[in-house]
């Protein structure tokens, strides 16, 4: 599932993968089993792990994920718990199946966001990246959990696949009646880094020259839309969110990162050990995040050094930002208030 939370500095955000079965196939998915484990967590392991990251002095936002998180049967139960031991926002990323009729289970007051997957406007588009019949299920379920009085934010992963249709998701999600929007940027993680040859990386040029202009339309439809920075000018500032903010990745496996990029690696900060967040020794991605270097991310010119441009003098053309950088745009609406 594609992450929905940019980082803020200070922030706290802890992405919990509560399971890494899903029911579909999507060409982009970043979810490795052989990395993040196959098990389905119990519900009293995941309440456990819950309380110990739960912070008594600062907020922290919980994004329940997976896999497809609504396949856990006791999805339910794990929301009531966290809003009881009080996590300050509760975000579920689902590709709006929906599944063990979730909608039922839990009310609007108990959860802040349902964040939905969708990778086309339309069936054709959807169906290249989500396969076959993905883009109706996931559209009635949205509209769906809208009727139910849910909060709904839609995510988009733009790639070679749909670069050209992403233009049409404002007003598509204008007519849904979905007041969130964001645009993420694939990855070479997961799936997508194992076909090497039909890359679906975006761009640069492509990125600068579609994304922040449909950002400007969603906003100027009163939609909030976010998208990745991804790419810096050499004198903006580079920050990387491990060393400003607390972003906590959990598998079922155990493993917790703070950096999306290592997740295909042993590279981990912290493990559950008996249910204890449990540091792990050096060398792990903690030594990564201190190194400086003119390229701006550390762990993306070790993944993902394609994207890196140098002029002749060997210097880098631009810096990438922090993966978990966002760009925010509140609609335009609101902003002239
Ligand atoms: S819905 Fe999410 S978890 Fe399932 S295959 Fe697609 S990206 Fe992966
Ligand atoms: S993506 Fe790069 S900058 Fe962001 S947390 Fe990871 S190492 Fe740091």
């Amino acid at each position: 599932m594609e992450k929905t939370v940019s980082f803020q500095k200070n922030a706290r955000n802890i992405f919990f993968h509560i399971l890494t079965r899903c029911n579909l196939r999507c060409r982009h998915c970043y979810i490795n089993p052989d990395q993040h484990g196959r098990q389905t967590l119990p519900v009293e392991t995941i309440e456990k792990w819950l309380t110990a990251l739960v912070h008594e002095e600062k907020a922290s936002n919980l994004i329940l994920i997976g896999g497809e998180p609504t396949l856990h049967p006791g999805l339910d139960s794990c929301i009531k718990a966290a809003k009881k031991m009080g996590y300050a926002s509760i975000t579920v990323d689902t590709n709006g199946f929906f599944f063990n009729r979730i909608l039922d289970k839990v009310t609007p007051e108990e959860l802040d966001y349902f964040s939905v997957g969708l990778d086309g406007s339309c069936e054709e588009v959807n169906a290249l990246i989500r396969g076959k019949g993905s883009y109706g299920k996931c559209v009635a379920g949205i509209e769906k959990a809208l009727s139910k009085g849910f909060k709904v934010s839609l995510i988009y992963t733009v790639s070679q696949l749909n670069v050209r249709d992403v233009k049409n998701m404002p007003s598509l999600l204008r007519t849904l009646g979905i007041d969130r929007f964001f645009i993420q940027v694939v990855g070479i993680r997961g799936k997508s880094a194992q076909d090497k040859e039909h890359s679906l990386q975006l761009t640069r040029e492509q990125w600068v020259d579609v994304v922040p202009a449909v950002a400007a339309d969603a906003a100027r439809l009163g939609i909030h839309v976010s998208y990745p920075k991804v790419f810096l000018e050499r004198s903006e500032r580079f920050e990387c969110a491990a060393l400003v903010a607390e972003n906590f990745f959990i598998f079922p496996n155990g493993r917790v990162y703070q950096c999306p990029l290592c997740e295909d690696f042993p590279l981990h900060s912290y493990v559950f050990e008996k249910n204890k967040l449990t540091p792990l020794p050096p060398i792990n991605e903690t030594d990564l995040f201190q190194l400086s270097i003119p390229e701006g991310c550390v762990m993306n010119k070790l993944v993902q050094p394609g994207n890196l441009n140098y002029d002749k003098q060997g210097k880098p053309r631009y810096k990438i930002a922090c993966c978990l950088l966002k760009e925010e745009i509140k609609p335009v609406a609101a902003t002239s208030r």
